[in-house]
């Protein structure tokens, strides 16, 4: 066991940072710098001075020349006005609010690192020397509070570990992930953009980024159908009493954007898809012979999100959620949510990954719905989970108002969690709608609901894709398969007919005929990712075959074109 909690080493850390930049910049304002999820940050007031990534280094130096002093943490207790004396005189604005934030009757800390004092809750490790191996990472603007009518701070990012070999692995993933952006990968694959003319948040998917989409779409239907669901199609606005019965302009109205007026009537966006879905419920009677019901859809949605928090495909303001309502019997629910699991379970697989991970989070203290029915939603959670195999965690009371739910958190290939799949009860919903079922004994009752997405959304999911496979996709999903490479210009009927062959045969295929050199035709190719490449000169024209290079076990030697189609079908087929 490590001596010191990792938050404890990167909060500590955040105040080595200050203290450093307090002796390189002795006018500085601070604010305040908590630990987060993959390190810690700062955020300061520079006055006119403007920092950039260079300075960062000069910071570092003196982190470590404080380190390497080993000075301990102090704690120091003041009352309010000794606290609010101290402040002031160091004019230390920010700290001055902070400390009103502070309730009355709790202890106002402050905590001495050297000449650095700060006002902090703690706790921190024993002394600077204690804080094993750190790294400034990045500078980025923050408004004061996070609100954009405040001053604009300077927040330095940095991560520390408990020593240098963890801090190296971890700075190589941020390397390997750097490469992998799907940022820029779908710039360089010419797969998607974001334009600002459109705005922000909004996707435009191009060709070939388009082809990937379709693919998901086309295998996510036929699994759906083979799986027992049914899919529907529904509007992208629907009128305000909708959503006022729904509850979502009540509780969700900051994530919807401001209705248009049709006759004189609001109409909202769908930031969800749900009430739609209960509305097709709702179109007639329903007996308990038709349950359970098993609705998908992929269905655009739009939310909002602060413009400061929009992040390529992985955080947008419209989407298309991969979204279903499974609508069933209490007797059916545990074998529903069994299946439901081992859909999701089997979707993640064919995507190879292979680490999952479930999070179920049960009922708050606040919540709506019979006490019965939670428990036997969590039951049926708790049991599918068991019977999967796969390892989980329990969020006591983590759970909506409305439900219990499974989150699943998937590993890609440089070891991120990525949080996708949701499986969730609603108890609220069917409340409100007033739906119910005729049961055997001729009376109404109310069915359960469950809302699930396997992908979350297909935007967010292509991001994580793009990034799993480095762009790299496998063959099913490539918008090219197969780049041919005619050597001179002699060869290049022969490529060309053959072209036209692989794509009667229904493969995706380009011919490169520029006037280029074969070495630079085979980079282009390997730049955009594309699986195999046929390369062909004289030896390969005279004995009627194609020099194979696959992206993954180069060269693979020459072969005809039916026995190379059989291969790359192979391929296709097994979603290798
Ligand atoms: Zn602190
Ligand atoms: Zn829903």
């Amino acid at each position: 066991m490590a001596k010191f909690a990792l938050e404890t080493i990167r909060h500590s850390a955040s105040h080595l940072m200050a203290a450093a930049i307090l002796e390189l910049y002795p006018d500085v304002k601070f604010d305040i710098g908590p630990s987060t999820e993959d390190g810690f940050y700062y955020d300061f007031d520079f006055g006119t001075t403007k920092l950039t990534t260079e300075d960062l280094e000069k910071i570092e130096a003196k982190m470590t020349e404080i380190a390497d002093k080993k000075l301990p943490f102090e704690r120091i207790e003041l009352s309010r006005e000794e606290a609010l004396k101290l402040l002031s005189e160091k004019k230390q604005n920010f700290k001055v609010e902070r400390l009103a934030d502070i309730p009355e009757g709790e202890a106002i800390s402050f905590y001495r690192c050297g000449k650095f004092i700060d006002l902090c809750r703690g706790p921190h490790v024993d002394n600077t020397g204690d804080i094993g191996a750190f790294k400034l990472t990045s500078i980025a603007g923050s408004y004061y509070r996070g609100k954009e009518s405040n001053p604009m701070l300077t927040r330095i990012y940095g991560t520390a570990f408990a020593d240098k070999k963890e801090l190296k692995a971890y700075l190589m993933q941020i390397e390997e992930a750097k490469k992998r952006d799907h940022r820029r990968l779908g710039k360089d694959l010419d797969l998607f953009s974001i334009s600002e003319t459109v705005g922000p948040g909004l996707v435009l998917w191009h060709p070939r980024g388009g082809f990937i989409r379709n693919t998901l779409e086309t295998f996510w239907r036929k699994e759906h159908y083979e799986n027992g669901y049914d899919l529907l199609y529904t509007p992208h606005i629907g009128r305000s009493n909708l959503w006022e019965t729904s509850g979502h302009l009540g509780f969700y109205k900051d994530s919807m954007y401001s209705p248009m007026e049709i006759d004189e009537i609001d109409y909202f966006a769908k930031p969800m898809n749900c009430p739609f879905h209960i509305e097709v419920y709702k179109s007639r009677v329903r007996s308990y012979r038709e349950l359970p019901c098993r609705w998908a859809e992929l269905g655009t949605v739009y939310r909002y999100e602060k413009s400061g928090v929009l992040h390529g495909l992985m955080r947008v303001r419209g989407f298309t959620q991969d979204d279903a309502h499974i609508i069933c019997t209490p007797e059916q629910i545990e074998s529903e949510i069994e299946d439901v699991l081992n859909f999701c379970l089997h979707i993640w697989k064919t995507f190879q990954f292979k680490e999952i991970k479930a999070y179920l989070s049960t009922r708050p203290e606040k919540a709506v719905g019979d006490p019965a029915r939670w428990e036997q939603a969590q039951k049926s959670l708790v049991n599918a989970i068991e019977k999967s195999g796969l390892a989980y965690e329990v969020d006591e009371g983590g759970g909506a108002f409305y439900g219990p739910k499974i989150d699943l958190k998937v590993k890609d290939a440089i070891g991120r969690e990525w949080q996708t799949s949701t499986i969730q009860f609603d108890f609220n919903l069917p409340e409100r709608f007033q739906i119910n079922y005729i049961g055997e004994d001729g009376q109404r009752h109310q069915p359960y609901m469950v809302h699930r997405a396997l992908f979350g959304s297909l935007e967010r999911f292509f991001g994580i894709l793009i990034e799993h496979f480095a762009g790299a996709f496998p063959a099913w999903l490539a918008p090219e398969q197969i780049r041919m490479i005619p050597i001179t210009e002699k060869q290049h009927e022969y490529c060309l007919n053959a072209t036209r062959e692989l794509k009667k045969a229904g493969f995706r295929v380009e011919c490169d005929t520029r006037s280029e050199s074969m070495g630079a035709k085979i980079k282009d190719a390997r730049m955009q990712r594309v699986p195999f490449m046929a390369v062909v000169g004289e030896k390969e024209m005279q004995s009627n075959t194609f020099a194979i290079r696959s992206r993954r076990e180069d060269q693979l030697g020459q072969m005809d074109l039916a026995t190379f189609m059989k291969k790359l079908q192979n391929e296709v087929d097994n979603k290798l």
